[in-house]
């Protein structure tokens, strides 16, 4: 690992902060170091049982490790460990979450809207379909069976029906599949994904923006994982650019700083473009909103305690790396996808394996079969390729997906038996892949 720049630099700003309380009278808080660091010893010794997330040649779940402005940011709000849920818990820090919130409604294109941060995409999303269901209640919800599998979970807590439609070859929606549903009648929402999980895909957002006209519903955009992508449209294809560009049509959309937008766990974000429907969150609370009158975060969310240092740190790290086109935060997401690109190009040259039939990744996720006589066979070598690749200190992640996505092939006539093949997946997220994907390509093509 490279020198960790953090401790030094939380130090000089954990003093700055106790200049603040430095009125108070001192108080004694017996602190034994001693014991303290041995237990560390131990705590380190436990967290070296991980992959290496941190590291460029870590390429395979969403996982990254937040900027270091973020790690200090959120360190140094544990000596105050605010509460977001009123303003009594948290009262730097709600202030930071609604600037915050705000830079990313901006991204949106929405200055007018409501929103907070939430403790994951998760949360993010079950507050905007349970908002979706207040306002049509009784009404069905349609996602593409590429959607994140908590919509079904979701839906089924909050006891709405739910109904997934199949995605085309390139992991977007089906526009036939969801049309067929919207004919059928009662839908209240289409969750629209721009940036599924399993393949980064981007579903049509102007196309359902269009098939709203004709059928009436909400649209909830997950962007959990694609939301940032809005920043470089200069660096999409067409289809994409183009539901990124309608973005702001969109009745909801959350987005997870924790995911592409360098934040430890724990910061997901739900925007809503009517402020009005903080109506439905209306409730009483006798004990927490009274040091003052203006809006507690916990009167539009439906969590009630949330980490301030969550919104502490995006703060930090938007005011170092704004979200602005152009700007380094948007230039390191450009990285990531001239990386997936690159690796794409090079998967298409290689006979060892099949890369999507339909074309390019959308954003920064590949996918690819190893070519085989069989399904089972192809899924076999996805195996043991990822763990070859682990030996060499790669990692990468797998993926069922229908094997019918991935061209013509050997296996042709068992395609129908068996449906689904695994697949090798790697999240080219972190800006430094570009530079490592030679050395990426190298394990990667040793182990086949
Ligand atoms: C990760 C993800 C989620 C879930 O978010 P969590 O923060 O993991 O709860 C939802 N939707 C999409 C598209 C995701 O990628």
């Amino acid at each position: 690992m490279s020198l960790d720049p953090v401790p030094a630099l939380l130090s000089r700003a954990t003093e700055l902060l106790a200049t603040h309380f430095a009125s108070l009278p001192a108080y004694d808080s017996p602190v034994d170091t001693a014991a303290i660091e041995q237990v560390l010893e131990a705590t380190a010794g436990r967290l070296g049982d991980n992959y290496p997330y941190f590291h460029p040649l870590y390429a395979g779940q969403m996982l990254k490790a937040p900027h270091p402005v973020a790690r200090a940011a959120y360190a140094l709000a544990m000596t105050v460990n605010p509460n977001n849920h009123a303003r009594d818990g948290g009262r730097a820090s709600s202030e930071m979450e609604i600037e915050a919130v705000r830079a990313i409604a901006a991204m949106f294109g929405w200055t007018k809207f409501l929103g907070h941060l939430t403790s994951s995409g998760t949360i993010a999303n079950l507050e905007a379909l349970w908002v979706a269901d207040q306002c049509a209640p009784g009404r069905r919800i349609v996602g593409s069976r590429q959607a994140h599998y908590t919509h079904q979970r979701i839906s089924g807590v909050l006891k709405i029906d739910y109904t997934g439609v199949v995605a085309d070859n390139h992991g977007r929606m089906s526009m036939e599949a969801l049309e067929a549903e919207l004919r059928k009648g009662n839908v209240g929402t289409v969750v629209v994904t721009l940036g599924t999980t399993a393949l980064a895909a981007v579903d049509p957002l102007d196309e359902v923006l269009a098939l709203q006209r004709k059928y009436n519903f909400r649209v909830h955009v997950d962007a959990a994982y694609g939301g940032y992508f809005r920043l470089i449209p200069e660096a999409l294809d067409e289809p994409a650019r183009r539901a990124y560009a309608v973005i702001d049509r969109a009745d909801s959309i959350v987005v997870d700083p924790h995911k592409h937008g360098l934040q430890p766990y724990g910061c997901g974000c739900v925007l809503f473009r009517d402020p009005a429907v903080g109506r439905f969150y209306k409730h009483d609370s006798p004990y927490t909103y009274f040091t003052s009158t203006r809006l507690h975060l916990g009167e539009i969310s439906l969590e009630c305690s949330r980490a301030g240092a969550a919104a502490v740190a995006l703060w930090a790290t938007q005011r170092l790396l704004p979200l602005t086109q152009g700007g380094e935060f948007a230039r390191g997401l450009m990285s990531g996808r001239r990386a997936a690109l690159e690796l794409d190009r090079r998967l298409r040259q290689d006979d060892h394996v099949q890369a999507l039939t339909a074309g390019a990744p959308d954003l920064d996720i590949v996918v690819w079969k190893q070519r085989a006589e069989t399904p089972e066979r192809a899924s076999q070598l996805a195996q043991d390729v990822f763990d070859a690749c682990a030996t060499r200190d790669l990692h990468l992640a797998l993926v069922q997906l229908p094997s019918s996505w991935f061209g013509p092939s050997g296996d042709v006539k068992n395609r129908a038996k068996t449906g689904m093949v695994t697949c090798l997946r790697s999240v080219l997220m972190k800006p430094e892949h570009e530079a490592w994907l030679d050395r990426i390509w190298e394990r990667l093509t040793a182990s086949w």
